[in-house]
């Protein structure tokens, strides 16, 4: 059985004193209990990384563990601007997104790229969340799966058993940040497709990875998105950022 696994993705949003505020309306929301069986994550930006480990650590938020949302394809050396995943570890980060849409789109990175920066999470014990997803002109034009089953195949390619121990989150590039979330049936027929996909590989790899979706989801659409039987819990964005909408979401 697979667990729920809700992740906020702040993005580029975030100050020490609304951090603050955050950790701490999630603590007295967590307080009170969550539901079992389902994990929850957070990753805010690089130079938080410090202060939200320690919040999670002093508010004793049990439930919470610390992400951050990329991490270099090298492990150390002269790569001005980044951050290794050695590093990350010492923040306390047990997870790592890797090939976000914007990322892949703002900073042209490669699936092969991607790849060497899940390495790197693997390599320093922590779960790389690999993400996916095709954009609007590429789905109008009937290429969904077939962009998206590139992606993963390029994973495959590299990652091979290791894929065991990844998460994959499926985030159609046209409904992140725009409000249009994936219908349910779409995101499920995806996520299947991606399964299938992976059984092809190793069926115990398939059965084991959460996938993920990604892209407007709020408190109003996740349980619908979380009752389907291939999504395996939420990468989320603008929601996480308010803690009120946060955790309903990780209740949903
Ligand atoms: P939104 O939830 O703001 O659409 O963002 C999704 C996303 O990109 C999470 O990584």
């Amino acid at each position: 059985m697979r667990p729920l696994i809700i992740v906020g993705n702040w993005k580029m949003n975030g100050s020490l004193a609304s951090n603050q505020d955050w950790m701490k309306s999630v603590a007295q929301g967590m307080e009170s209990g969550m539901p079992a069986g389902r994990k929850f994550v957070v990753c805010p930006p690089f130079p938080y990384l410090q202060q939200c480990g320690k919040l999670i650590q002093e508010q004793s938020i049990a439930f919470l563990s610390l992400g951050a949302q990329d991490v270099s394809a090298q492990s150390s050396g002269a790569y001005t601007g980044e951050a290794s995943a050695s590093m990350l570890k010492e923040m306390s980060c047990q997870y790592v997104i890797v090939g976000h849409s914007e990322r892949r789109q703002m900073h042209h990175e490669a699936d092969e790229t991607v790849a060497a920066k899940a390495l790197q999470a693997l390599d320093n014990g922590m779960t790389p969340i690999i993400c996916v997803g095709e954009t609007l002109d590429e789905r109008n034009s009937g290429r969904a799966e077939e962009v998206v089953c590139g992606q993963v195949a390029k994973q495959v390619n590299v990652l091979q058993d290791r894929l065991a121990d990844c998460l994959i989150a499926y985030e159609p590039v046209w409904a992140i940040g725009t409000g249009k979330v994936a219908s349910a049936q779409i995101a499920q027929d995806m996520h299947r497709h991606i399964r299938l996909q992976l059984a092809e590989f190793d069926e115990d790899v398939a059965s084991h990875v959460g996938i993920l979706y990604g892209g407007s989801v709020k408190p109003d659409n996740a349980v619908e998105l979380f009752a389907m039987p291939d999504i395996d819990g939420g990468l989320v964005g603008g929601a996480s950022l308010d803690a009120q909408d946060f955790l309903s979401i990780c209740r949903a």
